[in-house]
């Protein structure tokens, strides 16, 4: 049971095969046997979880179930969960019990998803490896002594091992589809203000974006069905209808225009990931797609502007965390500056502080105009060269990551090479842009991702070419060994 898409368990859960109370156990139980090495949960929300999935049995029995009634889902704990800790992997926020629900967690329990619990991530969502969370790093299934990427780690795992069908996670720069990518499942990062952000944890603002991580397109389309949508409460959020994503799933993508970017297959990738690839797009040129090369200029310098920008917005987001409002307070303060600077200082971590310090460097009088200010015009012209290129081909096809998943406590002291792991995920961010990464193949027994990047609010036709991939290709279904 454990191993059903959403698509599959709601259907089993529709004949009465099963309970969603049963299978809520089953995964539980699952969570707890797994978690103690994975660690891909922060919190189990055991008693919420068999309330939810009872609540759903008294729907499914009347006749009354939505497709995702009754159906287990975790979510990242960077999402404000009503009356349950919401930590986003850090010690500053380890008291921190939300007082409300995030409009993503809301409007998934309202299509009747039960939730499971809350996964491990980086700290405030920053990092690539699961490995900057104050409650320890997450191991990626496929191989334990390496990372499940990050920052969405703990949700790609618990996904990846069978211990949730279905999870939500949040992408700044990457980090929905790396770990995705690193863990061989699918990850959807939608258009910047297709999702809400209200009660998501903010990291830098013009480029979070909440979406599904699943096992398949056709599930990721039946998570975005409840996900999207127009929020006042959010003033980013887009008011624009919101379309059947699984309706346009079957349709043919013959005659489909597919880009790849010179600059994502130049010598920075590795071959081998390189020919996975180009194997994937051979299986979508079989469907009828065609390939055209296309340049993508300034997407090389999109490492070097997010780690301006992403920095600048987080030092601001983050200076609400002051000790005095909410989370971790310092023992005996001195005198106001004392509980400031000791809450804070004993609050994040490393990778926060570094953040944080970058961020106010950047923004501060006299630098701003040479790195703020700079990376904003050369944002600018990587979305331009983006909206370019969209106007002659349909999607752009490449890879989610330069490498597989590289080993626990590989990177942690060499940032750069850190942040150059996404190189080929944030210059979508920073256009706005939605992509999805999908497995497409196995190196050395560790997953790849291909990743198709389409035009600002063009999910339906992501997931429809995604969903066809997955027909005439089965990357998706492979499992780690142990978890079966
Ligand atoms: N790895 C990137 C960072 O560290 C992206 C993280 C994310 O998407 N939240 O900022």
């Amino acid at each position: 049971m454990h191993n059903k898409t959403l698509a599959e368990l709601s259907r089993s859960l529709r004949n009465k095969e099963i309970s969603s109370e049963e299978l809520t156990r089953l995964l539980l139980d699952r969570c707890n046997k797994f978690n103690k090495s994975l660690n891909c949960f922060i919190s189990l929300t055991e008693d919420k979880a068999l309330s939810l999935a009872m609540e759903a049995d008294v729907k499914i029995k009347a006749n009354n179930a939505g497709p995702l009634t009754g159906i287990p889902i975790a979510h990242k704990d960077i999402f404000c969960t009503h009356g349950i800790r919401t930590t986003c992997g850090s010690k500053i926020l380890d008291n921190f019990i939300s007082p409300y629900d995030a409009t993503v967690v809301k409007q998934l329990e309202s299509a009747g998803m039960v939730m499971l619990g809350k996964t491990n991530m980086d700290e405030f969502a920053m990092g690539s490896s699961n490995e900057t969370s104050f409650y320890g790093p997450v191991e990626n299934p496929w191989d334990k002594e390496r990372v499940p990427g990050g920052s969405s780690g703990g949700s790609a795992v618990a996904v990846a091992a069978r211990l949730a069908p279905a999870a939500t996670g949040t992408d700044t720069g990457g980090s929905i589809r790396q770990p995705a990518s690193l863990c061989g499942i699918t990850g959807l990062k939608p258009t910047y203000g297709r999702v809400s952000r209200y009660g998501m944890i903010a990291f830098a603002s013009s480029l979070d974006q909440g979406g599904p991580m699943t096992r398949t397109a056709e599930d990721a389309a039946m998570i975005l069905n409840a996900m999207a949508g127009f929020d006042e409460r959010d003033s980013t959020s887009v008011d624009r209808e919101v379309e059947d994503y699984i309706a346009a799933l079957e349709q043919p993508i013959e005659g489909l225009k597919i880009g790849l970017p010179k600059e994502y297959f130049d010598e920075r990738l590795n071959p081998d990931i390189s020919q996975i690839v180009h194997d994937g797009i051979s299986e979508l040129e079989k469907l009828g797609a065609t390939v055209t090369e296309i340049s993508l200029p300034s997407s090389t310098l999109s490492i070097p502007v997010y780690y301006v920008v992403a920095p600048a917005e987080c030092s601001s987001n983050l200076a609400r965390f002051d000790g005095v409002r909410y989370g971790y307070r310092c023992e005996d303060p001195k005198d106001l500056n004392d509980l400031y600077c000791r809450s804070r200082g004993e609050g994040f971590g490393r990778e926060v502080k570094r953040r944080v310090m970058i961020g106010t460097y950047v923004l501060s009088a006299g630098y701003y105009d040479a790195y703020y200010l700079k990376a904003q015009k050369i944002r600018r012209l990587i979305r331009d060269e983006f909206q370019q290129a969209l106007k002659d081909v349909d999607v752009i096809i490449g890879p989610t990551t330069p490498g597989t998943a590289f080993r626990l406590n590989e990177l942690m002291d060499d940032p750069i090479s850190m942040y150059l792991s996404d190189i080929y995920t944030v210059s979508v961010n920073l256009a706005g842009l939605p992509a999805i990464s999908v497995p497409a193949g196995l190196l050395n027994g560790l997953p790849v991702g291909m990743q198709i990047i389409g035009d600002y609010f063009a999910e339906a036709r992501l997931l429809n070419v995604a969903h066809r991939f997955q027909q005439v290709t089965d990357w998706h279904q492979k499992k780690p060994t142990g978890y079966e």
